[in-house]
């Protein structure tokens, strides 16, 4: 038995549905019984996200999780059918019929139990599940809730846990994760294998190829994820696990970056309170009251006596909320955009490396008013026009640092 998600673009247009239900026909040669988990089609959560807003310009958050689930209801349901079509023993199932329990919050619930019986019931007659991804119940109010956006990768990873899955393959059709966003960076090569902890700092940082928090329960549960192209004739694709063949990493404590990630939306609030504790509290209460669900904060920090500044990140819906809602509130001075660019390397306490990346982005010393250095690598605050051309600039460094190693 094999856990595979597909990704939205994968599953786009019609068309595109019945090339992944032969795909998976095909599998069934390999696998006694595939749960197929489905992202919406598309672009199709964005457009929905839109509708909802021409509702309200905050909508509510269960009603809006209603609406969300629909897109991946649609895609589930369209490939089952054609599966049924090309003769396969295939059923589908919402997240909440597949017994996937959330927490009570909504847009961003977590998994908190999975009861799998009517699925591994279903098993037992079919042999495809496809399963909606990205959705739950909640526990108490059994309201359906979602797992925040890209969530789908974290309803693979987790009914692949509660199934005893080996593996869970995820199928993209960017064939696997890049040591930068190939669609900014056209010499960006493909990483063949990357631990648990690399590839969370990863998608801590801003690397939209996977969901953060699917990293970090396939690390939990031990489950090696690939992430993998459509086509099978690829070379493409990605591991992610703990025990890997170290061809690719230099020997011993050799230094070496191994990719750039960026938050393309994030922002530095500046707020007058007395300190960094009060900050994030008065963020949290304020949008709270507005019903805008919880940012990820990154870095708070005083900047004189009397203000504090707060780095956040979020999808890039709730940083526009963000974004119109605090400067009307007393408080809070400035709102300002910025992205924040990471590079990551192993290991980044190696001084030689940071004076490397200081000199390649020194041409943008002036606008660069915050960086940080943290375990997984330094990040420098820049302004969003330019984080592209910082990104391929950086990049520069990887591309050096491979020639050296033939
Ligand atoms: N369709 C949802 C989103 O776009 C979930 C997912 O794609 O994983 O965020
Ligand atoms: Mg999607």
């Amino acid at each position: 038995m094999i856990v595979q998600k597909f990704g939205g673009a994968t599953v786009e247009t019609p068309e595109k549905i019945r090339q992944i239900s032969t795909r998976i026909t095909e599998a069934l040669t390999r696998y006694q019984k595939i749960i197929a988990v489905v992202s919406a089609m598309g672009k199709t959560t964005q457009q929905l996200l839109q509708l909802a807003l021409t509702m309200s310009p905050r909508p509510n958050l269960r009603e809006l999780d209603m609406l969300l689930t629909t897109g991946e209801r649609i895609s589930a349901s369209l490939l089952t059918m054609a599966l049924i079509e090309k003769g396969v023993k295939a059923v589908s199932l919402t997240g909440s019929q597949a017994g996937i329990i959330t927490d009570e919050n909504h847009f961003n619930a977590h998994i908190v139990d999975i009861r799998p019986e009517r699925l591994a019931r279903l098993l037992q007659h079919h042999d495809v599940i496809v399963l909606a991804g990205f959705q739950g119940v909640s526990m108490e109010q059994k309201n359906i809730t979602t797992l925040g956006r890209g969530g789908s990768d974290t309803t693979a990873i987790a009914i692949a846990a509660a199934l005893g899955a080996k593996a869970c393959h995820i199928i993209k059709e960017v064939p696997a994760i890049f040591t930068a966003d190939p669609k900014q960076v056209k010499s960006a090569r493909f990483l063949k294998n990357l631990s648990f902890d690399e590839c969370a700092r990863l998608t801590f940082w801003g690397a939209k190829v996977l969901h953060y928090r699917s990293v970090k329960l396939a690390q939990r549960y031990s489950i090696p994820i690939f992430v993998g192209p459509v086509n099978l004739d690829s070379e493409h694709g990605t591991w992610i696990q703990d025990q890997f063949e170290q061809t690719e990493i230099p020997m011993y404590e050799k230094p070496h970056f191994f990719a750039i990630t960026a938050h393309r939306a994030a922002l530095k609030i500046t707020i007058i309170c007395d300190s960094c504790l009060d900050a994030q509290t008065q963020i949290g209460t304020t949008l709270k009251e507005h019903q805008i669900i919880d940012p990820l904060i990154l870095h708070v920090y005083q900047s004189d006596r009397k203000k504090v500044n707060v780095l956040l990140t979020s999808p890039e819906e709730v940083i526009d909320q963000i974004k119109n809602l605090l400067p009307h509130q007393s408080r809070f001075t400035s709102v300002t955009p910025t992205s924040i660019v990471s590079i990551h390397a192993r290991p980044v306490t190696s001084p030689a490396l940071q004076e490397l990346v200081i000199q390649k982005i020194r041409p943008w010393a002036e606008q660069i008013d915050h960086m940080f250095v943290s375990d997984q690598g330094m990040h420098f605050c820049v302004p969003p026009e330019h984080h592209e051309v910082i990104i391929k600039t950086l990049h520069q460094l990887l591309e050096t640092a491979e020639s050296s190693k033939e």
